[in-house]
């Protein structure tokens, strides 16, 4: 049962466990979460301070705890060595990674060993990125739980497609150190797509490219969602092309223009004045045509959106050119996507939007806001993990099929792939024999229709069933997968009580490659599986019409004409036949046959039945 917990600010019943949707950008950071009454993500927006919490975390002189966001950014210029901000660009790296961009960086990186993972000096103390991306965290969970007025203690956080193992085992290490349990780490770009709806049903298909244009970084991925799965086909970037190199475009035209150089040179704040105002006539051209602000007591800095677009078009032309090589790389034109998906503030600028649209051939999407798009999908992600849409895949899954053999060697699903874990489901079968005592039992994993496709994992017999008429025993055959991966079955005939249990680990002994193949081969095999599938299901209702039919006429033969008798002989020859062309419409049509010819009796038979039962006597 679900815990609930009360909301003191409100007086409402909430549950407890609330789950948060994490964007840890190397620029802005967002935590957003499910709204419970609308069903929808929301940013949150704590105090009214925005839902944008800058990336930059700053120590103030004389050790007192940091302060991260928007404050902390103001002292990027006055205080460099003691505010830190692109911490993601260190993330998982050692200094031999970061190579001579670790000069670039305004507060000290230190080398203690080029194979170790970089520190950072702040004062006398060293911080390592995952202590200080781990500030952000704690800031983003405190507002989260201000404004939501419960604990947070569980979160999905994104990282970009290309970050290794080293990166995203950093980033969940940050979140524990924050005191959260990332639940899970998601692609940025498989956020975007959820965030815009992709993926959320089970038998969409789709392939979109998602292009994200931050402050610091930009990438470009090609997505193929099929069956809630998101395959990253390809991605390219540039981690360092971003906003800020728009911001200094403009400053290099304005230091230019008006010989500002001189002016500028150790003077830290008007250095500082002068990259806010580039940043504020970038954002202004994204709505209007002519900036003009005042810099200094007499000089009038001017932009217009034409000149602006000629600044930065070798910037955007860049990004175009990893947009080319990803699409080569997936093998794929324009014509193939269904969607282009805009991310990162940067994608307000309008010529990013105008050469994306023009080189992928179709209009890109922008209807959600650029900055939050990827926090409302790790929402999203976080929502489906909490396990309120259970039609969406998930990690921590299991990642396949789970079922056990049915009549004629089919696989019956009994928990379907990419099932949360833990999970347990069950189904009642029955036999098909009269008399039968036992049943055997073959559990299965794998995603074709056939077992012998499939991965056999364990077979049991569950004995001791009392013999009864074929179909009446009741057998529930319950599958409960621990949150390990540890499966048991468990079948228990319901009239006698007799049961039987077996403990297995299905993903023992299976690499990832292998679980891939698996999942490949049940995609290129679908249609043959499906075909196989129903001459089986047809095979196993001609099968079972026989049983049936020879019982009845066996049973009933006083009742029947010798005519009677000798077709429907003839009918059961003609399905049994029907078996060996193994064609489902030819062996369904002889079952259609014999049932029309059989009917009349069963009825007229039934009839008597009723008769000698009304007249008290016993029915054999
Ligand atoms: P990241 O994902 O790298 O943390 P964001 O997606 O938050 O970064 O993007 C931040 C960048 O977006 C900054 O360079 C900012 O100046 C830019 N940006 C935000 N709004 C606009 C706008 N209206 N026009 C142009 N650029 C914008
Ligand atoms: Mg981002």
């Amino acid at each position: 049962m679900a815990k609930v917990a009360i909301n003191l600010s409100t007086g409402s019943l909430q549950q407890e466990e609330i789950i948060v949707g994490i964007d840890l950008g190397t620029t802005n950071s967002l935590v957003a979460y499910i709204h419970p009454e609308t069903r929808q993500p929301v940013a949150i927006n704590d105090l009214g301070r925005g839902t944008i919490v800058p990336s930059v975390v700053y120590f103030p002189q004389g050790g007192e705890t940091p302060i991260v966001g928007t404050e902390a950014k103001e002292y990027l210029l006055t205080d460099p060595q003691n505010t830190i901000y692109s911490v993601k660009r260190l993330l998982g790296k050692s200094y031999r990674d970061l190579g001579e961009h670790a000069q670039d960086l305004g507060y000290k990186v230190i080398d203690d060993n080029s194979e170790g993972m970089v520190k950072i000096r702040v004062g006398d103390r060293f911080y390592s990125p995952i202590e200080l991306s781990a500030e952000i965290l704690k800031e983003l969970r405190a507002r989260a739980e201000h404004a939501l007025k419960t604990p947070v203690n569980k979160a999905v956080i994104t990282v970009p497609a290309y970050f290794n193992d080293s990166q995203r085992q950093a980033t969940r290490d940050a979140g524990r150190l924050a005191g959260l349990e990332v639940l899970r780490i998601v692609n940025e770009p498989t956020a975007a797509a959820l965030a815009y709806g992709i993926g959320l049903s089970p038998d969409e298909e789709k392939t979109v490219a998602v292009y994200d244009l931050g402050g610091g970084t930009f990438d470009v991925s090609i997505l193929r969602i099929q069956q809630g799965i998101f395959e990253v086909l390809s991605t390219n970037g540039d981690t360092y092309l971003g906003g800020d190199d728009l911001d200094r475009a403009i400053i290099n035209h304005w230091t230019a223009q008006h010989n500002l150089n001189s002016l500028l040179a150790n003077n830290v704040p008007l250095q500082q004045e002068l990259r806010l105002l580039a940043e504020a006539a970038k954002r202004y051209l994204s709505k209007d045509d002519d900036f003009g602000a005042n810099f200094t007591e007499n000089l009038v800095l001017r932009l217009t959106r034409t000149e602006f677009n000629e600044l930065i078009r070798p910037l955007v032309e860049r990004t175009i050119t990893s947009c080319r090589q990803a699409l080569a790389d997936a093998k794929l034109t324009p014509q193939d996507l269904d969607a282009v998906l805009l991310v990162g503030g940067s994608t307000r600028v309008p010529l990013v939007y105008d050469s994306v649209s023009e080189f992928f051939q179709q209009p890109a999407n922008n209807t959600l806001n650029p900055d939050e798009v990827v926090a409302l999908g790790a929402a999203i992600q976080a929502d489906i993990l909490a396990g309120n849409r259970r039609d969406v895949l998930l990690l921590d899954v299991t990642p396949l099929t789970l079922g056990i053999e049915t009549l004629g060697g089919l696989m019956d699903p009994i928990i379907p792939r990419n099932s949360k874990i833990p999970t347990k489901a069950g189904r009642q079968y029955t036999t098909s024999v009269d008399g039968q005592v036992n049943l055997k039992i073959s559990v299965y994993q794998g995603e074709r229709d056939l077992v012998k496709e499939n991965r056999k994992l364990a077979e049991f017999d569950l004995r001791g069933i009392p013999a009864m008429p074929a179909g009446l025993p009741k057998v529930d055959v319950n599958f409960i997968l621990n949150a390990d991966g540890i499966l048991k079955v468990e079948a228990v005939e319901l009239r006698s009580n007799t049961r039987q249990a077996v403990e297995i680990k299905p993903q023992y002994g299976l690499t990832d490659e292998q679980v891939e193949q698996m999942l490949m081969d049940s995609l290129t095999h679908a249609r043959e599986d499906v075909a196989a599938r129903m001459v089986i299901e047809a095979r196993t209702v001609a099968e079972q019409m026989l049983y049936q039919v020879e019982r009845f006429v066996e049973k009933n033969s006083l009742h029947l004409t010798e005519d009677e008798i000798t077709e429907t002989a003839a009918a059961t020859e003609r399905l049994r036949e029907s078996l060996a062309t193994n064609t489902k419409d030819t062996i369904l049509k002889a079952v259609d046959e014999l049932e029309e010819l059989t009917r009349p009796f069963a009825e007229r038979v039934m009839n008597i039945s009723i008769k000698q039962a009304m007249a008290g006597k016993k029915i054999e």
